[in-house]
Formats: structure tokens, C-alpha cells, sequence
């Protein structure tokens, strides 16, 4: 069975006020064991997330690179498991799109923080022209494909995926049900064509993209949605109404 996957990315959003004040909102609410109830604030705002953040709150970096050395601007994986953090998103469709992060760059970064012990949410999804023509598991596929040449079997149970169609990010319209559903189900036959029918029964996959309380119910209830991965509803009280409708 996957475990229940809930995700807060803030993105490049946040100050010190702010994030005291979410974690001191979450830390009055009891959340459950069962679920992954994972906050990546902003790189800056690590370690004192490490610090505010009470159990069972796990805390992800939003991006690593893979080396360290003379890289400026870029943070490494031995820096995040320095401060304790144990996930890291990665694929993010900012980060392929924004950055213009390469499939070969996120994947050797995903096997490498997979053979440090991080675990990796990792992104796929894609754009609206993508949709339009027909190509979306096309699309999903080569994401996938991308790391399943690169990890073992084993490493994929360091993995999450979030599905994350580019058209709903931010753009408070998440995909409808029944295409969510649709997607989730592909990259669950995909891992279980590719990696093994094991991996694909128990990996966690989530869905991003506009997720809110007000949607989030019959998003949940698709049988191959396992989570989500939430950008702006994350950084308010809303990200545990989330959580209540999802657990
Ligand atoms: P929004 O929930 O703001 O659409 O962002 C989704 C996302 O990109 C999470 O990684």
C-alpha cells in the first residue's frame, strides 16, 4: 500500500516571521503518523525549519546539486543531510522550465542524493501545448524513463513521485479528477512495466496543481492519488485542512 504523501512547497516565498508562524500553527495540530507531512521552505530558511519544526513535520529542501566544490549559488547534498533533512524535491517543472535543468541533471542528482539516503520527491508533469496534443504520457514517460536508467530497483523506494501538470501550477485550476486520475494511473503501469509490479504497488504518487480545500476531497478519493504536493495553499492554515480531508 503507498503511504499517504502530503508536500509543502514554498518555492521562493517566505521570511522568518512567516514560516514561525505556519510551524507554530501546525505544531497545535495533531497530525497522524500514517501520512508523509513534508515542508520545503526556502533554502534559507532550512535550518531553522530543522529547528521549529516538532515530529512528526519532516522538512525537504526544494533543490540540491549533486557535487560539491566550486559551484556558486548552488547547495549540496552533504550541506542537506548536514542539518538533518532526510527529502529533496527534484524535477520540479520550475527548475526543468525556469532553469532549463536538463533530464540528465535531475537524474544524476536524484541517484546521487538516493546513495546519500535522501529520499526524492520527484516531479513530472506536463505543459498545456503537451496536453493539447495528446502527449502527456508521452511527456511523463521520458521524465520517468530518465531515472529509471539511472536507479536500481531498491533505489525506488527511496522515490515519490508528485505529478505536477505544468497548466495547473499556480494557476488556481487544477486538472480535473478524472485526468488526474488518468496521469497517476500511467506513471503506476509505467513503474510497474519498468521498475517492478512490487515498487509500483507500494510507491507514492502524488498529484500538484492548484490543490486547495475546496478541491482537494475529489482529488483525493482517485484511487491512484495518493497525496499531493502543494505550492501556494501550502503556506497557510489551508495546507491542514489539506491534510484533514486527505487522511
Ligand atoms: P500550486 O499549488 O501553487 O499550484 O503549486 C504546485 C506546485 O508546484 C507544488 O510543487
Amino acid at each position: 500500500m503507498p503511504r499517504l504523501f502530503l508536500g509543502g512547497n514554498h518555492k521562493c516565498t517566505g521570511t522568518i516571521g512567516s514560516l514561525k508562524t505556519l510551524l507554530a500553527q501546525f505544531a497545535e495540530k495533531s497530525i497522524p503518523e500514517d501520512i508523509d507531512f513534508v515542508v520545503a521552505p526556502s533554502m534559507m530558511h532550512l535550518p531553522l525549519a530543522v529547528e521549529e519544526a516538532k515530529a512528526p513535520i519532516q522538512i525537504s529542501a526544494q533543490n540540491c546539486y549533486f557535487k560539491k566544490g566550486a559551484f556558486t549559488g548552488e547547495t549540496n547534498i552533504e550541506q542537506i543531510k548536514d542539518i538533518g533533512l532526510e527529502w529533496v524535491i527534484l524535477g520540479h517543472s520550475e527548475r526543468r522550465h525556469v532553469f532549463g535543468e536538463s533530464h540528465e541533471l535531475i537524474a544524476t542528482k536524484t541517484k546521487t542524493a538516493i546513495e546519500a539516503g535522501l529520499k526524492v520527491i520527484y516531479c513530472v508533469g506536463e505543459t498545456l501545448e503537451e496536453k493539447e496534443a495528446g502527449k502527456t504520457e508521452e511527456v511523463c514517460a521520458g521524465q520517468l524513463e530518465a531515472i529509471g536508467k539511472v536507479l536500481t530497483e531498491e533505489q525506488w523506494k527511496s522515490v515519490v513521485i508528485a505529478v505536477e501538470p505544468v497548466y495547473a501550477i499556480g494557476t488556481g485550476v487544477a486538472a480535473t479528477p478524472e485526468s488526474a486520475q488518468s496521469t497517476n494511473a500511467f506513471c503506476r503501469k509505467w513503474v510497474s512495466e519498468h521498475v517492478s509490479a512490487a515498487i509500483a504497488k507500494d510507491i507514492s504518487i502524488a498529484y500538484g496543481g492548484s490543490v486547495k480545500p475546496s478541491n482537494a476531497e475529489e482529488l483525493s478519493r482517485q484511487p491512484d492519488i495518493d497525496g499531493f504536493l502543494v505550492g501556494g495553499a501550502s503556506t497557510s492554515p489551508a495546507f491542514l485542512e489539506i491534510m484533514e480531508i486527505l487522511v
